[in-house]
């Protein structure tokens, strides 16, 4: 039985008004949160999940801003596990919002996996979500190595993709099977732990402010949670306190 670790590194701080978290809240004042990139260590083959985000789009209403991340953020990021973008063998990408796709195009030497629906979905958007994607990060998809997954996918031992549509039509998380049990990177499903964890008691999760279908959505969280023994191994896709660790954490 393969053991995964899983490190999300760090790329960029992105800013977002409170709203876009968490749905019908704050639009006027804004809130920083990590992007990361996964790594996923323990295996023969180098793991990646999501590939960093650039500048943020040039249609922005929700006037997302940057700092940090480019090329050199995404290098630098996997220089501290000692490897680079033309080393990773595989390379999973959630979702293609900009800020989960951006340098895509540098995994020369990747298998990568995409929801067949979210490629589709990224050619042909609905109109609210037509600013999160950028033609200019996908279209180099098609020169490499893309494989279009329908559903639930095992890719390798441990290692399963898990169809979560609901904040995009073709939304995937990742399951990882770690010490503790099985582990989901739930991507922006839940951007934070609060969207896992609802603070309201008419609601046992509080949904994100930006999605495709709401009641898809509530089904994806409890097909997450359901998929873990313990809502600890669940990890969100923007939570500031996963910085700088090593997942599983020790009891
Ligand atoms: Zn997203």
């Amino acid at each position: 039985m393969v053991e995964f670790t899983i490190k999300p590194l760090k790329v960029a701080e992105i800013r977002a008004p409170i709203g876009v978290g968490m749905m019908l809240h704050d639009m006027t004042q804004t809130v920083d949160a990590p992007v990361f990139v996964w790594y996923i260590e323990g295996g023969r083959e180098k793991i990646l999940v999501d590939a960093g985000v650039g500048d943020p789009p040039k249609e922005n209403p929700l006037e997302f801003s940057v700092r940090g991340g480019g090329e050199r953020g995404l290098r630098n990021a996997l220089e501290g596990v000692n490897t680079s973008p033309e080393e990773i063998d595989i390379l999973i990408l959630t979702h293609l919002h900009f800020d989960h796709v951006a340098f895509a195009k540098l995994f020369k030497n990747s298998r990568i996996y995409v929801q067949r629906e979210e490629w589709e979905a990224a050619l042909n958007p609905l109109p609210t979500s037509r600013p999160l994607y950028d033609r200019r990060l996908i279209d180099p998809l098609e020169r490499l190595d893309l494989v279009p997954v329908e559903g639930d996918w095992e890719v390798s031992t441990g290692l399963k993709l898990l169809h979560l549509p609901g904040h995009t039509e073709g939304m995937q998380g990742v399951v990882v099977s770690t010490r503790l049990g099985k582990a989901v990177l739930a991507s922006d499903l839940c951007y934070t732990y609060m969207n896992l964890n609802s603070p309201f008691p008419h609601t046992p999760f509080y949904p994100i402010g930006i999605y495709t279908d709401l009641r898809k959505w509530f089904d994806s969280v409890w097909k997450v949670v359901r998929t873990t023994t313990d809502r600890k191994l669940i990890y969100p896709g923007h939570d500031p306190t996963l910085e700088d660790k090593t997942l599983p954490e020790e009891e």
